[in-house]
């Protein structure tokens, strides 16, 4: 019998998406592609690039949430040959969906913008509606040589029990929609930490939840990404996760956060050396501990945990020693940055 301890499974994702750049609210301002996912300062790219390229020096397997709905608004496809080198590098491609990319199918996608309350919450639609949108998605990868999605992430981590209803009927057999630091529905059922959990029939693996801090009855939650955690608290909740027999982390990021951005456009940008730093030492420690971590795509975690599992919902503590360094470091690099980029580019004033 094999009595070897599975290792933790820990799985980067990073949510792929373009940026309406503020059209619904001022006509004049244009959606935003490939510079919001390559970040190119001074022609190399520091957002998809970097990641890239990290993964690769340190054999991590990332899964990478791409996004559809741009489709009706970017007529060119520019996410085809992003989503195609990302599937050539040995990653795991899945969905993420973003609904109010599907008001570009209209003429008048200016007026329903501004009459629509949530045109960006997937989980306030129909199932019908859900299913539309997720089956737009699995078109998409079918013309674009891929895999057929297996895992879910909606757009905002928006989520609703009609959300899980329609990844069912779809044929989705896994998610991760969930971040309650992120966004609340409100709903206890969905005040998912950590963990598996089945929902109408879909195994939910949320992004990792946890305490930074607590002083007295106050606590604060947050959601495990690489923007908002310093290494030193990640390593420490992947020990603390491996000790609570967490099958499986999953970390939130995007290739935006990778660069300091002071223009919607992502023409005026510089290097997030943090970020980056941050990255980088995460992926070379699951490297060096690859006996107790293993760095996977979302769905080969997903089909290596039993669905019998027992669905533990365990809010994992972080240390004050931790995040209050974290916090001042973050302001500091936050105005070093900007400084930088006003050196580079002149004053912020009168600036998107
Ligand atoms: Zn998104």
């Amino acid at each position: 019998m094999n009595t070897a301890v599975a290792r933790t499974r820990v799985c980067i994702t990073i949510d792929t998406e373009f940026s309406i750049g503020g059209a619904f609210g001022d006509q004049a301002r244009q959606p935003v592609a490939e510079p919001l996912v390559w970040c190119n300062v001074e022609g190399r790219s520091q957002g998809l690039g970097f990641m890239l390229e990290t993964f690769r020096q340190y054999d991590v397997q990332a899964t990478f949430f791409v996004e559809t709905q741009q489709r009706h608004h970017f007529r060119h496809d520019p996410m085809r040959p992003i989503a195609q080198h990302i599937h050539a590098e040995g990653h795991e491609v899945q969905l993420h969906t973003h609904p109010c990319w599907s008001l570009f199918q209209h003429a008048d996608w200016w007026n329903l913008a501004r009459g629509q309350k949530e045109p960006d919450d997937i989980g306030k639609r129909s199932v019908d509606e859900a299913v539309k949108l997720i089956n737009q998605g699995i078109e998409t990868f079918a013309s674009w040589q891929l895999p057929r999605p297996q895992v879910f992430r909606s757009g905002n981590l928006h989520h609703s029990d009609n959300l899980y209803r329609a990844l069912a009927q779809a044929g989705i057999p896994y998610s991760s929609n969930v971040g309650v630091a992120i966004y609340d529905s409100g709903n206890p059922h969905y005040k998912l930490y950590s963990g598996q959990h089945e929902r109408h029939g879909v195994r939910e693996f949320p992004v990792l939840s946890f305490s930074d801090w607590k002083i007295g009855p106050k606590q604060n939650v947050k959601s495990l990404t690489i923007a908002g955690s310093s290494f030193a608290e990640t390593r420490y909740l992947l020990e603390k996760a491996r000790s609570e027999g967490i099958p499986l982390v999953v970390v939130l990021t995007h290739p935006f956060e990778y660069v300091q951005n002071r223009d919607m456009a992502f023409q005026q940008t510089r290097r997030n050396h943090m970020t980056q730093e941050r990255l980088i030492k995460l992926c070379r420690f699951l490297q060096q501990n690859s006996d107790r971590f293993e760095a996977v795509g979302m769905a080969a975690a997903a089909a290596a945990i039993p669905a019998t599992t027992a669905p533990a919902n365990t809010l994992l503590k972080g240390a004050l020693r931790h995040a209050l360094p974290r916090m001042a470091a973050q302001v500091a690099y936050h105005r070093f940055g900007r400084w930088m980029l006003a050196r580079k580019h002149g004053a912020f004033k009168n600036l998107v």
